[in-house]
């Protein structure tokens, strides 16, 4: 039986209280843990985070970018306005809007994945989990999509330490550009993300089948690109039949996998047909894998929905049947009117054929597997 390493603080939670998108999210997930006694799981580890250093921020940003993000932070919100151009310059503002707590927030998150990452190499085969983590918008000198730190790409190069090959998944409905960034022209690190794909959705222009990687990172991005409406049985044979060959062909050494909860049909984002049902059976097909994993989390704007997926992966990942009916605790309100664990398909219309998927998978095969294979066995 695999060891868990759960992340866990007061500061976590204190930090993603600024986020005003999924404020009581992480303590909805924390208590719905402990209301499955997961917490008391004799292979269940909770671990409390250290800070990122400067040094690790800077491994996924430039200086320049984290030297504002303090200075920013320190200015009186009536006073911003004299700092537009460079707002607008590193994407402050909006979405990405500065708070006062700004730096702290950046080096717990980004300490917690680090943290996370670094149980992994310490010790062998076990799954490490930071659901407080997952930012994977933000890019080197750049804020976007809720996310002002790439804490992934911190845990990616904490990993790189000791692991040569790097397999990250991107399960979230939004592309994991910031990663393809980061990552874009490097064969030890292969990113593949399964997303949302249609003009004008977030992040736009970006996560398009054709943009496979540069240089030695030439066929190491995978993107596939899904329409509105996709469903449990067409999403997970896609992943299915992708899996196996992503394993074989570059033989990752450990997993990151970014489990962001916006796929859900009950998510406000209002995109595919998903259930937690299937997003559990892609994971545990990679925790049977029997390597290294680290799972983060990612979006999930239906907080309860979130809890109900993430629980449901800690219970993969320790092998407990959980039951379906929700235990009474402090937040039992939030998962009316069923008050089930599992969640319900939805009807969207599904603008997915099987044609168009089987497309993108052949597409993969012919492009990238194949360069993979080569250099791998090079
Ligand atoms: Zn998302």
């Amino acid at each position: 039986m695999r060891d868990v390493i759960y992340i866990t603080s007061l500061e976590l939670h204190k930090s993603l209280d600024n986020i005003e998108k999924i404020r009581h999210r992480s303590y909805l997930v924390d208590a719905l843990i402990q209301a499955y006694e997961l917490d008391k799981h004799n292979h269940f580890h909770s671990i409390q985070p250290q800070l990122a250093t400067d040094n690790e921020l800077a491994s996924a940003h430039d200086r320049d970018y984290l030297d504002f993000l303090n200075f920013i932070s320190n200015i009186d919100p009536n006073h911003e306005q004299l700092y537009k151009e460079q707002m607008d310059f590193y994407k402050i503002g909006y979405e990405c809007p500065s708070f006062e707590q700004l730096p702290s927030f950046c080096k717990w998150i980004g300490g917690a994945s680090i943290t996370a990452a670094r149980y992994l190499t310490r010790s062998n085969n076990n799954i490490a989990i930071n659901f407080f983590g997952g930012w994977h918008h933000a890019k080197r000198s750049e804020a976007s999509g809720f996310c002002y730190i790439n804490d992934i790409v911190m845990a990616i190069n904490e990993l790189r330490k000791t692991f040569d090959r790097i397999c990250y998944i991107d399960l979230d409905l939004h592309h994991g550009d910031g990663l393809q960034e980061a990552f874009y022209c490097s064969s030890k690190v292969l990113i593949v993300s399964l997303h949302k794909y249609e003009t004008g959705f977030f992040p736009i222009n970006s996560g398009g089948l054709d943009e496979i990687g540069e240089t030695w990172g030439r066929g190491f991005n995978i993107n596939v690109p899904l329409h509105h409406g996709i469903d449990d049985d067409q999403y997970l044979s896609l992943f299915m039949r992708l899996l196996p060959k992503i394993n074989s062909s570059f033989q990752p050494e450990v997993f990151v996998v970014q489990c962001g909860a916006d796929t859900l049909f009950g998510d406000p984002m209002k995109s595919f047909n998903l259930t937690t049902k299937c997003i559990i059976k892609c994971i545990e097909q990679i925790i049977n894998l029997n390597k290294p994993t680290l799972l983060l989390g990612g979006g999930g704007y239906n907080i309860a929905d979130t809890a109900r997926l993430w629980t449901s992966i800690i219970g993969i990942c320790l092998n407990e049947t959980l039951d379906n009916d929700i235990p009474e605790h402090d937040y039992f309100s939030y998962y009316g009117p069923d008050f089930t664990l599992e969640t319900w398909p939805g009807n969207r219309t599904n603008k997915n054929s099987q044609k168009y998927i089987d497309s993108l998978l052949d597409y993969i095969e012919r492009n990238q597997i194949d360069i993979m294979k080569n250099q791998i066995c090079q």
